[in-house]
Order: C-alpha cells, then structure tokens, then sequence
C-alpha cells in the first residue's frame, strides 16, 4: 500500500505564485505541502530565470508581510517614472520627446501611498531566493522533484497521486502549476486564449549612463520594448521578436547578440554592455474559464497567463493568492470546511472579474500597439496624449498600476492574513 499523508492544503506548483501562497496560507496556521517536479533550489540557478519582475508597491508591501522584505529590498531598484512612447524607433523617441507619450511620476500619488515609488524591479532570481529561504524558514514541506499525476474528487476530501505513487488527502488542492496546470485538467476546467506568435526576448544589460530610476515602455511596431531599471545601473530589456527570430537570437555569439542590441536599440542603449546568459519566453494569453471546482482552486498562471505587456501577471498571481489565503483563514477560524464550495466561491468571486477585465485588457492594448497602421498610430497617440493631459485619469492609471485599487486582500495592505 503507498504511503498516505494529510495536510490542510495540497499545492501543486513550488514556483513564485505556488510558494508565496504556500507562506501566506502557513501564516494563517494551515499545514501545507508543495509538490514541482523540479528540485526546489534548481529555481536558484542563475540560468533558471534571466527576467526581472516590476512589483507593483502594493505587492511588495505583501512580500514585506509575508517576511521577505529584508531579502529583497538591497535587490529592489525603485520606478518613480515610467515613461511610455509610441514610436518607430526608440532611439529617435528618446532624443525628441515624441507627441505621443505618457509619463507617470511616483510624486503625483505620493499622497495616497506614503512616497512609495510606483513599484520596484527585481530580478527574479532574488525573489527565488527570498521565497525559498522564507519557505525553509517556516518548515513547509516540498515535495520535489515529484509531480502530480491525478486528482481524485470525494465528499469531504481530494487525494492527490503523485507520480512516485503516494498520495496526499486534504479538503482542497490549489493548482500553481502555471499554464499547462495539470490540477486543472483534472478539475475539467477548460481555457480560452492564443498564442501571439511571438517571443518575449530578455536581456540584463550595465548601462552606459544613469537610469535615474525610469522605467521606459516604447511601442514599436514589431511590439513592445521595454527599459526597465536595476540596481547597480543595470537594466532588464524586454521585447517581442517572432520566436524563430527569439531563438535564434538566444542561440548566438555574445557579439552576434550585441551587435543586433545595438542596431536596433543603439542609440538608446549607447555604452551598454550584456551582462549574463539572454532568455526567450513565447507569449500568449490563457485564461481559465473558471477559478474553482469541487476542492480545487487555481492561482496564477494556472488560471490567468497574460501578455507581459504592463508587467501584472505575477502580480495578478500573487493578489490571487493574498485573497485565497484571507478567505481560507476566515474559513478556518470559523470552523467551516475550507474546501467546501461555499467557502470556495468567496474566492472566485472576489478575483474572477479583475482577471478576466486585466487578460483582456492587455490583449486589446498588445493588438492596439502592435501596428503601423496610420489611423490607428494617430486615434491611440491622441489618446496616449490626452491620458496625458488629464490628472485625475493619469492618477487612476498610476493607482491601477500599483495594485492599490478595489478591495484589497490584507496582506495588500501590508498587514498578516
Ligand atoms: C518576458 C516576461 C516578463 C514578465 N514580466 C513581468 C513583470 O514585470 N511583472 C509581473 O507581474 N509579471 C511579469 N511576467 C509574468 C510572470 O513572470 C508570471 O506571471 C509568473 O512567473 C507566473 O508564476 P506561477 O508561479 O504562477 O507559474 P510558473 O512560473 O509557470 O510556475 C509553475 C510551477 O509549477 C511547476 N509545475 C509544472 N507542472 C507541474 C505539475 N504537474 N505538478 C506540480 N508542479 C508543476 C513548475 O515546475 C513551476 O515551478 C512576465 C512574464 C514574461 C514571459
């Protein structure tokens, strides 16, 4: 017979939405488990994951809730600007401000959030590290590698099967798998989305000149280019590229790699060099058409995997999993079954409007952008202009940015679950 353990929660995903949910839920005194069939350090190597992540402000005071605060904040490099363009090329925009920008500054709102900048870029692999060391920290079991191979559904509890043959029981099985989440599948949760045939290519560069903190997000018409400030006068470069191009751009000489760096980018990025190995992510939208089944939920790319156009989708995951782990800890101090639907549906309710408004509203604005059409250049360079120029608009725009609107789950707010 296999071994059989119990938990309150089974996990399946250790990634950043999976582990930050797992830290969030022991918070609030639920004993969890999280399964990946990677080991849990292969996440550190720096080849695991070349990208950096802007956090909105209201998402880092949740890592700072959660314990991470003091591992991240050396790491976190602070945007009080972001400037964004609409051009042909970004070189030629840098040097004449183009008629059709946008430009938010930290200082406008910094009434409402305490002279917090609009967010913070860190790389990936600090946030790794951080969650990792927060995870061995609070004891939370890892299963890994290992992975999940079913989900059986009974009154009163789910039994995950793993692979190796065991299986873990308990009231409910969350899926932080990302998006080709097998807890899903299992639960008969279907997706709608497509693949925008294209290829997120991501490079960390030492820059020739100080970034003063400004993060710039140009619109070419191959798709979006975007500068985001590092510490220690870097920068992590994002931009779209057909896969074949990505690929290839992936596999070339460090001077092949450069030199297209520089042609296209050259006079933006004069004086900067590549720093570390370059990285090529294909885009496309997947969006679960539910968030809950009997004892199952999902959080991030599991159930929303978006453009990284505006940079929200780790912070969409990890607004999903504040909210999932503040509804569970209700739930639990009042005695009910936290993974009965009613307890379930609280949940889905309060993220299932806000993710499925942000996936389509970033694949409206990739498509919007994604062109050279004239008309449609002039109608978006108006309205990029007249955002602009009203305040009021400008300042709701920043306020959405920083994750600070709508009912936010407590750990939002930087207080415990
Ligand atoms: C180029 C690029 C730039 C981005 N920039 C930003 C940004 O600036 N800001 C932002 O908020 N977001 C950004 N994002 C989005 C963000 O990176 C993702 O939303 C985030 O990484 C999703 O994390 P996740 O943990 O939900 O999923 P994943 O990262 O996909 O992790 C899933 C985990 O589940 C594990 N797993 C897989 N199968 C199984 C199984 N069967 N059983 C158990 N475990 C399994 C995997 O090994 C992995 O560890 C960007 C994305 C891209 C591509």
């Amino acid at each position: 017979m296999a071994d059989i353990e119990r938990y309150d929660i089974v996990i399946a995903g250790a990634g950043l939405t999976g582990a930050a949910f797992a830290l969030a839920a022991a918070q609030a005194g639920l004993r969890v488990v999280m399964v990946d069939p990677q080991p849990f350090d292969a996440q550190l190597a720096p080849t695991f994951d070349g990208r950096s992540t802007a956090i909105a402000f209201s998402t880092f005071r949740m890592l700072d809730a959660l314990g991470l605060g003091e591992a991240l904040r050396p790491h976190a490099c602070r945007m009080d600007h972001i400037l964004v363009t609409d051009g042909r090329r970004p070189g030629a925009a840098s040097r004449a401000a183009s008629p059709a920008f946008l430009r938010f500054d930290a200082e406008e709102i910094g009434g409402r959030t305490g002279g917090e900048p609009l967010g913070y870029m860190v790389e990936n692999r600090r946030i790794r590290a951080a969650l990792a060391e927060a995870v061995t920290r609070a004891g939370i079991e890892v299963r890994a590698p290992a992975s999940v191979a079913a989900v059986e559904v009974d009154p009163g509890k789910a039994t995950v099967m793993l692979a190796d043959g065991s299986r873990l029981v308990a009231p409910l099985v969350v899926g932080a798998e990302g998006r080709g989440s097998t807890v899903r599948r299992a639960a008969g949760i279907d997706t709608v989305g497509w693949g925008y045939g294209q290829s997120g290519v991501v490079a960390t560069v030492k820059l020739g000149r100080d970034h003063g903190d400004v993060a710039h997000e140009y619109f070419l018409p191959g798709g979006p280019f975007a500068i985001l400030p590092l510490t220690e006068q870097r920068a992590s470069l994002v931009w779209t590229e057909t896969t074949r191009r990505g690929e290839a751009l992936r596999d070339a000489s460090d001077a092949a790699f450069h030199a297209h760096l520089m042609r296209r980018f050259g006079e933006f990025l004069d004086g900067a060099t590549v720093e570390g190995p370059r990285f090529v992510y294909p885009l496309s939208l997947s969006l679960a058409e539910r968030l809950t089944a009997p004892r199952i939920a999902l959080i991030g790319d599991a159930a929303h995997g978006v453009h990284p156009v505006a940079g929200q989708g780790l912070n969409m995951g990890l607004k999903d999993a504040a909210a999932l782990a503040e509804v569970l800890a209700e739930a639990a101090r009042l005695g009910e079954d936290i993974g009965a639907e009613t307890v379930l549906e609280r949940y889905a309710r309060w993220r299932r409007f806000d993710n499925a408004a942000l996936a389509a509203g970033f694949d409206a604005f990739v498509r919007l952008f994604s062109n050279d059409i004239a008309p449609v250049r002039l109608a978006r360079d108006i309205g990029l202009a007249a955002v602009n120029r009203i305040g009021p608009l400008r300042r709701a725009f920043m306020h959405e940015a920083g994750g600070a609107t709508g009912d936010l789950p407590r750990l939002l707010r930087g207080e415990a679950v």
